[in-house]
């Protein structure tokens, strides 16, 4: 050990032994990243990043070696044998390459390290084979020992050096595999020289015939320079089209594939980047919720090839309006999302919307057909309504809900008031729909009396939503609610059922008034549904009276009155529900056979403070009077109210006076007690019960 270190400090130039240092080093890093970077590596172009390997390590060891034998300060040195130093540059770029190729051929097995031991051993292999192309002008002699040392050197480091690259367990294993590989090369250079002597002789030899120190020292440069040349073009090419491939991932994970604007991901992150940024400036940014109207039916009728040529067509319309900071983009189906910042007042947002707007609306052609979309948009400002994404998405949704409620293809901001009832009716909307099936609705009744004998004349049906959380919803909630979610067909067609199915327990066979939607009394279904009903519960068609209002009339007047008449061929009687409060035209009262005239109780309420009010009411007396169709009046709370009704001549009465709508259990007894007295007692009014009984 002794000799090798004075071998090295002493019988070298510094300079030139820290040009072999440096070459080495250099050259050992860039080899071991080759190296790994080749195992990382597809099939096809595996081979030239090992072709790239072997050459850089090949050169790099034959290089080491020749500078640190220009650092050797000899004049016994005469020059260097062309042919020979080439073969011991192409052996180690053989070796090398040859034990890269065996090591990467697997992942686990030794053939790791048996690749490592062909490298260490080419590096000895190189350097014998280098020595023998010195020409020296003396006798030498090498150390058998030294000479085994040294090669076992280099190959013991050889494998250390493969073994730490293709086994890693920490993120140091490249650095140790790079050391390795310069101790492989270092120790088996210097190892192998202290075990060189030279006995000076004075020989004579044809110099010419040998390339000189200078040359050699030239070639070398030349060659190492051409090397990692090449690797660092190459690598940067590799880098470029790593930083390309995963751009391209990039951009398939933040984008639509049936758009290619961005998809809900990208709008996010967008939006995030967008609002971290204005978070020191003044300005506001908009974001927009935008909901084609209708467009489920383009799917449904024309299929789903117009339904993606549409959405397609638009992104484009949208895409090619945007201005500088405007980006739209698609969270699925047919809702988008569009983000404006710079924006300064709310009419900023407005005019980006209405643009929006106006490029959806231009016609779309598919094949035969020509689509005219429009669209319902919401909108939300930072930082007015919101500084977080989610917060003020979800306020862009529920603005577009009510530009949907307030009749589509417009655009609104985010009002807190309206918005919160907004959410507030959906998530009841959302609930309502499961609470047929579970249980949660009951029909309470309202008995409608007599004005004169006071008797029970019948019952209103009327339904009762018993929330989990919220206790009784009041039908003047949730109906409304059903009847824009369609869910009121369903509502309707239970509370029928149900109120069909107790009437006929009740002692007394009074009628049962079941109110019937619009929407259900312009189904062409609806007398089916009635007639079934009627069936299956065994309830005698004349006692069931239907509540229709004049709004449920309207909308189709022929097909109306012909599903009316078709109901009161089963039997069933119909009433003209709040009247006084549509528009009520006499036209209507002549046209519709109706059985009975419901005067809406906001006029009963004010029959002695509003002049107006009592003069309906005695007209509408007059009315059905003149059409030979009875007038009961809703609402009755007082005494003064029954005794000016009945001064007027309406027949019937409803409201809190005889009671408020009752359970059933409730309205059982009330009428188990009424049939009791009229039994025991002689009541007035058996005609009337007969009647009753026999209709
Ligand atoms: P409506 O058909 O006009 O029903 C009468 C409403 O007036 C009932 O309210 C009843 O409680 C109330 N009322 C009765 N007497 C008085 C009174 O003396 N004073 C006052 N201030 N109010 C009185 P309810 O039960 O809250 O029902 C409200 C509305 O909900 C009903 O008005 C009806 O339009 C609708 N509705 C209730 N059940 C059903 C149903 O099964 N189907 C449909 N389509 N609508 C229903
Ligand atoms: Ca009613
Ligand atoms: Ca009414």
């Amino acid at each position: 050990m002794l000799s090798l270190l004075s071998y090295i400090v002493y019988e070298h130039n510094l300079v030139f032994l820290i040009l072999a240092v440096m070459t080495l080093g250099l050259g050992s890093v860039v080899t071991m990243k080759l190296f790994a970077r080749m195992r990382r590596t597809e099939k096809d172009v595996r081979q030239l990043w090992l072709i790239l390997a072997g050459l850089i390590g090949g050169g790099t060891i034959w290089s080491t070696h020749f500078v640190a034998m220009l650092a050797y300060e000899s004049n016994l040195i005469l020059g260097y044998d062309p042919v020979l130093s080439i073969i011991s540059l192409l052996l180690v770029v053989a070796t090398t390459t040859l034990g890269f190729y065996v090591a990467s051929l697997t992942q686990r097995t030794y053939l790791i390290e048996i690749g490592g031991l062909i490298l260490g051993l080419g590096v000895g292999l190189m350097h014998y084979s280098g020595m023998a192309a010195i020409h020296l002008s003396g006798v030498y002699h090498w150390d058998t020992t030294v000479v085994v040392f040294s090669i076992l050197f280099g190959g013991g480091f050889g494998v250390v050096a493969l073994n730490r690259i293709s086994r890693p367990v920490t993120r140091f294993c490249q650095q140790g595999g790079t050391v390795a590989f310069c101790l492989a090369v270092a120790l088996m250079h210097f190892t192998g020289m202290s075990g060189f002597t030279l006995t000076p002789l004075n020989i004579d030899l044809e110099v010419t015939e040998l390339i000189s120190e200078e040359i050699l020292g030239t070639g070398i440069v030349i060659v190492m320079a051409l090397l990692f040349l090449t690797t660092f073009i190459t690598s940067t090419i590799d880098l470029k089209n790593a930083e390309a491939t995963s751009e391209h991932y990039k951009h398939l994970a933040l984008h639509d594939p049936l758009t290619g604007v961005a998809n809900r991901l990208g709008c996010e992150q967008y939006l995030t980047k967008v609002l971290s940024r204005t978070g020191d400036s003044t300005t506001n940014v908009a974001v927009l919720s935008v909901d084609l109207d209708r467009f489920k039916n383009v799917n449904d009728v024309h299929g789903h090839a117009a339904g993606d040529h549409l959405l397609r067509t638009i992104c484009q319309r949208v895409t090619d309006i945007l201005g500088d900071g405007e980006v739209f983009g698609r969270f699925g189906g047919d809702e988008f999302i569009a983000v404006k910042s710079k924006v300064f007042t709310e009419r900023d947002a407005l005019e980006f919307g209405h643009r929006i707007l106006d490029s959806i609306r231009k016609p779309v052609v598919w094949q035969e057909a020509i689509f005219e979309m429009t669209a319902s948009i919401g909108f939300s400002l930072f930082p007015r309504d919101g500084i977080k994404p989610v917060e003020l998405m979800e306020k862009a949704d529920l603005a577009m809900y009510r530009a949907k409620t307030r009749g589509r293809n417009c655009a609104v901001g985010y009002d807190e008031k309206m918005d919160t009832a907004v959410k507030e009716r959906t998530a009841l909307a959302m609930d309502l729909s499961s609470a047929i099936e579970n249980d949660q609705l009951e029909v309470y009744y309202q008995l409608q009396n007599n004005a004169s004998t006071r008797n029970i004349s019948g019952v209103e049906a009327l339904l009762r939503w018993h929330h989990p959380q919220r206790g009784m919803v009041p039908p003047d909630i949730f109906i409304p609610i059903a009847e824009e979610t369609g869910l009121i067909t369903a509502l309707g067609n239970w509370v029928l059922h149900r109120a069909c199915k107790e009437a006929c327990e009740w002692s007394l066979p009074v009628n049962v008034a079941v109110n019937v939607a619009p929407k259900q009394i312009c189904d062409p279904e609806f007398p089916a549904t009635v007639h079934e009903t009627l069936l299956k519960t065994g309830l005698s068609p004349a006692r069931l009276e239907l509540e229709i209002t004049e709004s449920g009339i309207i909308s189709d007047t022929a097909q109306t009155l012909h599903i009316i008449r078709q109901l009161k061929n089963l039997g069933v009687k119909i009433a003209m529900d709040d009247y006084g409060t549509g528009y009520s035209s006499l036209s209507t009262l002549q046209n519709f056979p109706f059985d009975k005239i419901k005067i809406d109780r906001e006029f009963v309420k004010e029959i002695h403070t509003n002049k107006h009010s009592s003069a309906i009411i005695r007209s509408t007396v007059i009315l059905g009077n003149s059409l030979d169709i009875p007038v009961l009046a809703e609402g009755v709370e007082t005494e003064a109210h029954l005794k000016f009704l009945h001064e007027q001549g309406c027949q019937q009465v409803q409201g809190f006076l005889f009671g408020k709508p009752m359970p059933h259990t409730d309205l059982q007894a009330i009428l188990d007690l009424q049939n009791g007295l009229e039994n025991v007692s002689e009541f007035p009014k058996v005609e009337e019960k007969r009647a009753l009984r026999a209709s």
